[in-house]
Formats: C-alpha cells, sequence, structure tokens
C-alpha cells in the first residue's frame, strides 16, 4: 500500500493482481482509493487520478453532505416519524439506555454518552422492534389472504429498495425504514413480496394479483414513494 496526493487530496494506493485501476470515493468522510493492476506505474496512476479529480471532489462533497445530514437527523428536534406520525427527537442522559413516545416527543435516553451516532443506534433497535412486532402479526395475516406463505422474513436496514422476495428460498426481506411509514406501507409491501412468490416480474399478471389482494395498492404506493 502506498500514497498518493492529488489537488490535497490523499489517495491511498493498493496494488493487486488485477486488470484495470478502479477509484473508490467511501462513506463517511469520503476517503479516496484506488487499486491498481501490478504492472502500472505510480506516474500512471498518479495522471489516472488527476484525469478524475473534479468527480473525486465532486463526489467528496457529496458523501460529506450525505453524512452531515444523516448526523443532523439524530440530533435534538429533529423529526422523526413513527408509523407516519411526526415525533421530536430528544436524546438525554438516563439509566439505562431505552427509547419511549411521550406525547410529540421521542425520548431517547442513552446511558452512555449522547451521541448522533449512539441516538441512531438506540433509534434503530427500536424500529426494528417495532417493526418486527407488527410484522409478525401482519405477515400471517396476509399469508392467509392471498393463500401464499413465505418460508421466513428479516428486517434489513437497506438503501434501495422497500422489501425483496428471493423466489429461489420463498424469504422475504423488509426495510428497517417502514417503521417510519404509515401502517398501511407495510401492509402494501408484505402483499407486493408474497405476490413475487406467485409471480416473478412486475407485469400485468402481478398487477392483477395485487389488484385482487389489495385493491386500494396504488395509492398506497403513491404515498410510500412520495
Ligand atoms: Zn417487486
Amino acid at each position: 500500500m502506498s500514497c498518493i496526493e492529488i489537488d490535497g487530496i490523499r489517495i491511498t494506493v493498493t496494488r493487486k493482481n488485477i486488470k484495470n485501476l478502479h477509484l473508490y470515493v467511501k462513506p463517511p468522510d469520503g476517503e479516496v482509493k484506488i487499486t491498481a493492476p501490478l504492472f502500472v506505474s505510480t506516474q500512471m496512476i498518479s495522471a489516472f487520478a488527476r484525469s478524475r479529480a473534479q468527480w473525486i471532489t465532486q463526489r467528496r462533497a457529496e458523501l460529506r453532505e450525505r453524512t452531515r445530514a444523516e448526523k443532523a437527523g439524530y440530533e435534538n428536534g429533529a423529526i422523526r416519524y413513527i408509523w407516519g406520525r411526526p415525533l421530536r427527537l430528544r436524546a438525554e442522559k438516563g439509566e439505562r439506555t431505552c427509547v419511549t413516545e411521550a406525547g410529540d416527543e421521542l425520548m431517547v435516553s442513552l446511558s452512555g454518552e449522547i451521541t448522533p451516532e449512539k441516538t441512531a443506534e438506540a433509534l434503530k433497535a427500536w424500529y426494528r422492534e417495532k417493526l418486527s412486532e407488527r410484522i409478525a402479526r401482519r405477515m400471517p395475516y396476509w399469508e392467509e389472504r392471498t393463500g401464499l406463505r413465505c418460508s421466513a422474513w428479516q428486517i434489513r436496514d437497506m438503501k434501495t429498495r422497500w422489501g425483496s422476495c428471493s423466489t429461489a428460498t420463498g424469504k422475504i426481506r423488509i426495510n428497517l425504514l417502514l417503521a417510519q411509514k404509515d401502517a398501511e406501507c407495510l401492509d402494501y409491501v408484505i402483499v407486493h413480496e408474497l405476490a413475487h412468490l406467485k409471480q416473478a416480474d412486475h407485469g400485468a399478471c402481478f398487477k392483477a394479483l395485487l389488484d385482487s389482494y389489495m385493491p386500494g395498492w396504488r395509492e398506497v404506493r403513491k404515498r410510500l414513494n412520495g
């Protein structure tokens, strides 16, 4: 491993038995890494990095902004949702770590240091618990109504999808963020993923299935993605 510097940005270079140069800008702070084939000279790597300098700067700024916004979302006064209901976040020191709803406040007691990271951790565990409780009730309900059964389900902290279903294993994954959306959104995602057990794609047959299971699904989907 070695280092180069382009426009004041430190880049870590790792040489590997690979064919092409790869450039990575990593969260949370926009650390820049290059992996390079064994035969490529440091000069060539520098030239490659320089040709991408503008993109690197832009991507680093984006990542840092995302990290800043994520942290701000876990500071006192930030608005968090539970089943579509907005609550104002209040983190304070407590004897043990726990999360409670109190009127329009979401109280996060932390036994240790109060940081956005610790608050996020406690809050995610709480969301997971809430979501898990509701899935445990709603999954059997929808399995009964549709006659479709998943082999197992799990909650995942996903970035790009509300849910997924493996038709090979019959396993369904539900996005942790759904605990913040109104409860019908969770129902829609459960129905959507169950329907995949019968129909893999999102074609006309799939939509007809959804129409028969949950006639108002289009409205719910709009809310979910809105
Ligand atoms: Zn789908």
